[in-house]
């Protein structure tokens, strides 16, 4: 007698590679047009742009409130550079030259706190403290946001708890955002969270609870906790739209940025994009609002460590969050600490499934390696999670017949750009960023 689990590994002859911690590379058959996928997403174009105009509205407050959004008049939105001595470096190491251009997206530099997570984050705390103080008749929606500071709107928000389960940087976005708001601020976290992101959140007045499991115990502790007061907002990870909404933001906005830097998308000139992914809300989120913003010209890409490929099974399986790595006997332990999730949002899953082109895993050394070497020739240090990307554009170059599958001629590479999403570091302190650096050394030095 076979059981479940054997099944499965016969339908799904991946899932052996992926229990033996193996890297893979999948390229999704199941991708379709935008004007296919859109439908299945579940959310629109339309909220998107109200996503966008509602952190218009906060941009004064938020230049107040943070002096370090001011030169961006109060939008949180981060740089694109080129790698220019990085790409020849990693050519050489993964044996191919690489058609096309190497960028990266520097959310790791982004306003407040340092990581992805300041958009979707923070976006879901600000729109709930919009919807307290309008309904409160605190506020307008023609107002001067600054309005928010005033000592009525601070009386209300400081009855009001809000709470989030977290391996570190979802928290510490929703923490130091909720605790400038004057709310009552609780953070559950993993026990793969960095104890100096516990020391930063409550040295914002943040309370934070400790917990010896992983994300997943630490988010259902959170909700428990949350579901017996009336008075507290629980930040759903796994299930929010408005966090998906606030990730979605960045493809206009990434757009404007490509504009100025004359980078040209379209069917001669593709966009591939790398993005790491956790839980699934950061990554998905962005590949929606790309897609919105380069339609079918656009290709995501997520990138997962070999110890926690939630979202690659979720999706290759088609059994979402039914699923989990530990249910493949996968432990769930990776120095990339966001990307620490062993299931994956099954929302994300079945809203994006259609619109991502591939996945692929890579071993923790092969972040700390690019880590090192990323920080040697560009001069740019961030954290281990914010490299799963990185290796994207070779990994999939290396197979052109995958990409004719899905239409991507190997004539048009020579145009293309390869953004690989960077998601955190700037905040990491520099003792810990030389413990990140040491290791990579040792990994590089044979
Ligand atoms: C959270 C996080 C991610 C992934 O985002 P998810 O929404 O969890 O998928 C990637 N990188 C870093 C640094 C993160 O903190």
């Amino acid at each position: 007698m076979l059981t479940d689990l054997e099944h499965l590994k016969q339908d799904f002859p991946l899932l052996n590679t992926l229990s033996a911690l193996q890297p893979v590379t999948w390229f999704n058959p199941g991708t379709t047009p935008l004007a296919e996928g859109y439908p299945h997403v579940g959310l629109t174009r339309e909220q998107v742009a109200d996503a966008s105009a509602r952190l218009q509205r906060f941009a004064p407050w938020l230049v107040e409130a943070f002096p370090e959004t001011r030169a961006r008049q109060g939008i949180i939105e981060s740089d694109i550079c080129a790698l220019p001595r990085l790409q020849p470096v990693l050519d050489a190491r993964y044996g191919q030259v690489l058609a096309g251009k190497l960028w990266l997206k520097k959310d790791s530099h982004l306003p407040v706190s340092g990581s992805i997570k300041a958009r979707g984050g923070i976006y879901e705390v600000l729109a709930h403290a919009e919807q307290l103080a309008l309904s409160a008749g605190l506020l307008t929606l023609d107002e001067d946001y600054r309005r928010l500071a005033s000592p009525d709107c601070r009386a209300l928000f400081r009855q009001q708890r809000i709470a989030v389960g977290s391996t570190g940087n979802l928290g510490l976005s929703i923490g130091i955002i909720s605790a400038s708001l004057g709310f009552d601020v609780t953070v559950h976290m993993s026990a793969d969270a960095r104890a100096w992101k516990k020391q930063k959140l409550r040295d914002h007045g943040v309370n934070v609870v400790e917990y010896q499991q992983d994300y997943g115990v630490a988010v259902a502790e959170g909700r428990r906790q949350a579901a017996s007061d009336p008075h507290c907002f629980f930040i759903d990870d796994e299930n929010s739209h408005n966090l998906f909404l606030g990730y979605a933001v960045a493809g206009e906005r990434l757009k404007q940025q490509f504009a100025a830097e004359n980078i040209t998308v379209d069917a001669d000139h593709p966009l591939f994009v790398y993005l790491p992914c956790g839980v699934g809300g950061g990554p998905g989120g962005v590949a929606f609002g790309l897609k919105l913003a380069f339609g079918d010209h656009v290709h995501c890409v997520f990138a997962e460590p070999t110890h926690s490929p939630c979202m690659l099974l979720g999706v290759h399986t088609g059994l979402h969050d039914a699923i989990s790595v530990q249910d493949l006997g996968i432990d769930n332990r990776t120095a990339a600490d966001g990307l620490a999730v062993g299931r994956a949002s099954g929302f994300v899953g079945r809203a994006m499934a259609r619109l991502l082109s591939a996945f692929y895993t890579l071993s923790d050394e092969e972040m700390y390696a690019l880590l090192g070497l990323l920080q040697q020739h560009e001069s740019l240090a961030l954290e281990p999670s914010a490299l799963a990307g990185m290796c994207g554009p070779w990994r999939i170059s290396a197979e052109p017949q995958r990409l004719a599958e899905q239409g991507i001629r190997a004539s048009s590479l020579a145009g293309a750009t390869h953004l690989v999403w960077a998601t955190g570091g700037s905040m990491v302190p520099e003792r810990e960023m030389a413990h990140y650096l040491a290791q990579a050394q040792s990994l590089l030095t044979p």
